[in-house]
C-alpha cells in the first residue's frame, strides 16, 4: 500500500511501497529500455519512472499530465525486469501506477475513460468484437483496400491508416470456445487451447495450426467453452478490478479440465495467465484456485519443446525471430522458440540486431503513443531491409500486426508468420514430401 502521506486515491490498488523500495538506482536497466534508447532521457527510463512512482505514492510530488506522461510512454515491455538485478517488479508497478492514474481526477482523462470503455465494451465482450473483427476479415484481401492505399484516402484518418498497415494481407475465419480443432489418430495427452479476444477472431489460423502442431505430437486439445479474454489488456490499462473479473471467469471455465496443461499462442495472454496468483492473492475464494490455474499455464512454444517429440519438419528459406517482449522478458521463454526453429530441415536461422527489443506494438500503444511505436517499427524494418528474410516468426497476435507494417516499410517480399504457423507449414511439407512416390 502507498504512503499514508500520499494524496492521491485507490490505496488498495496503488503501487507498494515495499516494490518501489526494492530499486536502487544503480541504472543497469537503462540500456534495456527501448524508451530510454530512443530519447536518452532518465525521465522516460524505468529508473526515472519508478522514481516518480515514489515521489507521487510519498506526496511529494503532484501526479500531473507530465508524470502522467512519462508513464504512458512505458511500453510495459518489461525488459527493465528481466535485467533488474535487485528483483524490481516493474510490470507490477507500472500496473498499479495506471490504476491510481486512472482514479485520480486529472485534466485529460476524457481519453483514458475512453480507452477503458473500449477494453470493458468491445475487446472483452465476443457478442460484440465478433461482428466487429468481421470487417477488417472482408477488408483484409479486399479491392477496396487497395484502392485506399493506392488513391492514398486511407491517410486521411490516421489511426485508420495505421491500423491497415498492420492488417495481414489474409485474415482467416475466427476460432472461438467450442470450435474444433485437429484431434491425433492415437492421444497421449490433453491440452486446453486458450483463444483470448482479438487472437481468436483475428488469429483463427493460428489456433488451428497450433491444434495440429499438437495433434501431430498425439495432443488432444480442445479450446473449452466458456473461457473470455485474459485482461492482460485491462491490466496494463490499471483496470485491475475488470482483469480480477475476467481472471475469475476463466478460472471458472477451466478449473474442470483438471490438470491439463493450458496452452497459449499469444505471450502478452500467456504472461499475464501466469500472474493471476498475484492478480487474486487477496480473494480468498480464489486466491488459491488462481496460483493452481496459473501454474497450468504453458505458452505454446514452452510447451511443444517440452513435448519433445521428434516430427519432421521441411522449410527452405531464411527465417528470423523477433522475441515477443511478454515471452522473453515476461515468461523469460527464449530459448524454446529457436529450439524448435531448429527442428526445422533447410531452415536458415537469420540473427538480426536487437531481436529481443520491443517492436512499438505494446497492445493499443500503436493507437495512442503513435510517434514512439513508429519509430521502433522502424528500426526492426531496417534490420529487415538489411537482412532480407523469407519468414519474420514471433508468438504474438500485437507483434504479428507490427510486424506486417514494418515488413511493408522495409519493402521486402517477407511474411509474417507465428512460428507455431511456421512448424505446422514445415511439419505438413515434410508429411507431404513423405507420401508423394
Ligand atoms: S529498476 Fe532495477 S536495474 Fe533499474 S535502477 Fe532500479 S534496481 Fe537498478
Ligand atoms: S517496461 Fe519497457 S519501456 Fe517501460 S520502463 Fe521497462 S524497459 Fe522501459
Amino acid at each position: 500500500m502507498a504512503s499514508e502521506r500520499s494524496p492521491w486515491p485507490v490505496p488498495a490498488d496503488a503501487p507498494a511501497m515495499e516494490d518501489l523500495s526494492k530499486c536502487v538506482h544503480c541504472g543497469l536497466c537503462l540500456m534495456a529500455c527501448p524508451t530510454y534508447l530512443v530519447t536518452g532521457l532518465e525521465v522516460e527510463s524505468p529508473r526515472g519512472r519508478i522514481y516518480l512512482a515514489r515521489a507521487v505514492s510519498e506526496g511529494r510530488l503532484e501526479m500531473n499530465e507530465t508524470v502522467q506522461a512519462h508513464w504512458d510512454l512505458c511500453l510495459q515491455c518489461r525488459a527493465c525486469e528481466a535485467v533488474c538485478p535487485s528483483g524490481v517488479p516493474y510490470g507490477r508497478i507500472m500496473e498499479h501506477t495506471r490504476a491510481q492514474v486512472a482514479a485520480a481526477p486529472a485534466e485529460g482523462g476524457r481519453g483514458r475513460r475512453l480507452r477503458r470503455l473500449f477494453l470493458r465494451n468491445v475487446i472483452a465482450r465476443r457478442g460484440i468484437l465478433g461482428p466487429l473483427m468481421a470487417i477488417p476479415r472482408v477488408l483484409a484481401d479486399s479491392k477496396i483496400r487497395t484502392a485506399a492505399v493506392k488513391t492514398r484516402v486511407i491517410r486521411v484518418v490516421a489511426p485508420l491508416a495505421r491500423l491497415e498497415r498492420q492488417l495481414p494481407r489474409r485474415v482467416g475465419p475466427a476460432l472461438r470456445p467450442g470450435d474444433a480443432l485437429a484431434q491425433p489418430e492415437v492421444v497421449r495427452g490433453n491440452a486446453v487451447l486458450f483463444t483470448g479476444c482479438v487472437m481468436g477472431e483475428v488469429f483463427g489460423d493460428v489456433h488451428r495450426a497450433t491444434g495440429r502442431v499438437l495433434a501431430r505430437r498425439g495432443i488432444a486439445a480442445v479450446a473449452t467453452m466458456g473461457q473470455v479474454c485474459c485482461g492482460a489488456l485491462s491490466a496494463h490499462d490499471g483496470d485491475l478490478d475488470f482483469a480480477r473479473k475476467l481472471a475469475r471467469k476463466n478460472i471458472d471455465a477451466l478449473e474442470a479440465t483438471g490438470e491439463a496443461p493450458i496452452v497459449v499462442n499469444s505471450a502478452g495472454c500467456g504472461a499475464s495467465m501466469k500472474e493471476y496468483g498475484d492478480l487474486l492473492k487477496n480473494d480468498s475464494k480464489y486466491a488459491e484456485r488462481a496460483r493452481r490455474f496459473a501454474a497450468r499455464v504453458k505458452d505454446a512454444t514452452e510447451y511443444v519443446a517440452e513435448l519433445g517429440a521428434e516430427v519432421p519438419a521441411q522449410f527452405e528459406g531464411r527465417v528470423t525471430y523477433q522475441d515477443p517482449c511478454h515471452l522473453a522478458h515476461a515468461q523469460r521463454i527464449r530459448q524454446q522458440p529457436r529450439h524448435l526453429l531448429h527442428t526445422i530441415a533447410g531452415c536458415e536461422d537469420v540473427k538480426t540486431d536487437a531481436s529481443d527489443v520491443c517492436c512499438g506494438a505494446a497492445g493499443m500503444y500503436s493507437l495512442v503513443e503513435p510517434g514512439m511505436s513508429a519509430t521502433l517499427r522502424s528500426r526492426k524494418a531496417e534490420q529487415f531491409r538489411l537482412h532480407r528474410p523469407d519468414v519474420v516468426a514471433t508468438a504474438n497476435p500485437g507483434c504479428q500486426m507490427q510486424y506486417e507494417a514494418a515488413v511493408r516499410e522495409a519493402g521486402t517480399a517477407t511474411r509474417v508468420l507465428h512460428l507455431l504457423e511456421l512448424l505446422d507449414e514445415a511439419e505438413a511439407a515434410a508429411e507431404a514430401a513423405r507420401q508423394s512416390p
